[in-house]
């Protein structure tokens, strides 16, 4: 199959290895919700999921109905959790089974009105500050919904459970959350279940497990944490190629804006990929460096939308030869987001769906 010359790895070996190490920090009682949205956090989202499917996991969470739409449409069985559902879309989530996250009044109302039966999860704000009801909203609740709703699950989300710094604000929100359930399920009079942990929150507040984690970065091989980073396996994996090699002599510039200038004679050979794919901008100019024959060579001049330029005058390769951009030992996508000061989530997230996915068992 003809490609651009830049390839994604998918590994599922690692994949799995990475659910069990998450599965190892709950009871075998805790169901496990995968987050795979934003196209498996760049990585491809169908067939990771028919794999972990496979694999004995009970749940899966997207952000939006579209991405609970394709996995449906590619036969995924296991209930699906939309994070951040709209008004608009209840009859899609009826129709394709989809279980929605009801983080506000004018979200109730608009559900309701669809569906009294069909099952829902009701979001909290516990000091995220994000999306979910107060507690002040529990009595307001009960009244819409005394008898009336199918609410599967609470939950809520955790700001900073991955930062030590921030214990006192993640033992507030857990505090807060079961304060929440407590007064539901004194108001309801029935018992809920409940979700609370991401990935981190499963890493370092596994106690909080309740009845469901959704683990997302974690699974792709990342805790935020170095760690957990031995624990934890890289999924994803980034190679190009070597398209042309120029010698440049001294004082000719390399790519627009005249970016680099050379200083002296040196060789630079193009590389495939751009910011289009999801190399940053503000990876040019030597911010970073490819590995080629084992040696690093650094970024000249901008980055372009569908290539960049690197300096190989100190390493022996010829065009054709292999670049890795992202690997699970070199550069991770966690050392590449440190050098522009993010974080794995966006260096993963942003990798272009036109870049050619392969998945292996290896
Ligand atoms: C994205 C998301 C997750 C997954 O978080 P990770 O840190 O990737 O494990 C869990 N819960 C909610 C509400 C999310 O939006």
């Amino acid at each position: 199959m003809s490609y651009q010359g830049t390839q994604i790895t998918i590994s599922l070996k690692n994949l799995k290895a990475n659910l069990y190490y998450i599965k190892s920090k709950v009871d075998n009682t805790t169901k496990i919700m995968c987050v795979v949205k934003a196209f498996g956090y760049g990585s491809e989202p169908i067939k990771i999921s028919k794999f972990l499917e496979k694999n004995g996991i009970d749940y899966f969470a997207v952000a939006y109905v579209n991405e609970g739409i394709v996995l449906r449409n590619s036969g995924i069985k296991l209930p699906i959790l939309v994070l951040h559902p709209q008004i608009d879309d209840f009859d899609e989530i009826i129709k394709y089974n989809l279980e929605p996250n009801i983080y506000s009044f004018r979200i109730l109302n608009a559900f309701i009105k669809k569906s009294k039966s069909h099952p829902f999860h009701l979001k909290f704000n516990t000091g995220l500050n994000r999306l979910g009801f107060s507690i002040d909203d529990i009595d307001k609740l009960y009244d819409i919904l005394n008898g009336q709703g199918n609410i599967k699950f609470l939950l809520s989300h955790l700001g900073a459970s991955e930062d030590k710094k921030e214990k006192n604000y993640t033992e507030n929100q857990i505090s807060l959350f079961e304060k929440i359930s407590a007064e539901m399920e004194n108001k309801f009079g029935i018992s809920f279940k409940k979700h609370l942990l991401n990935t981190s929150g499963i890493l370092n507040y596994s106690k909080f497990k309740y009845d469901m984690v959704r683990t997302g970065i974690g699974l792709y091989g990342y805790g935020n944490d170095k760690k957990f980073s031995k624990h934890l396996k890289p999924v994803l994996s980034l190679k190009s190629i070597i398209s042309q090699i120029h010698s440049i002599k001294k004082g000719e510039s390399v790519g627009y804006n005249r970016g680099f200038v050379a200083k002296t004679n040196c060789n630079v050979a193009i590389i495939p990929i751009g910011h289009a794919d999801g190399i940053s901008r503000r990876l040019g100019n030597g911010k970073v460096g490819f590995l080629i024959k084992n040696k690093i060579a650094k970024t000249v001049g901008n980055i372009c939308m569908d290539m960049l330029m690197l300096d190989v005058t100190n390493i022996s390769c010829k065009e054709g030869d292999e670049v890795t951009i992202i690997d699970d030992k070199v550069q991770t996508a966690e050392d590449l987001g440190e050098k522009i000061n993010t974080i794995s989530y966006e260096i993963l997230t942003s990798l272009s769906s036109r870049i050619k996915r392969t998945i292996v068992n290896i």
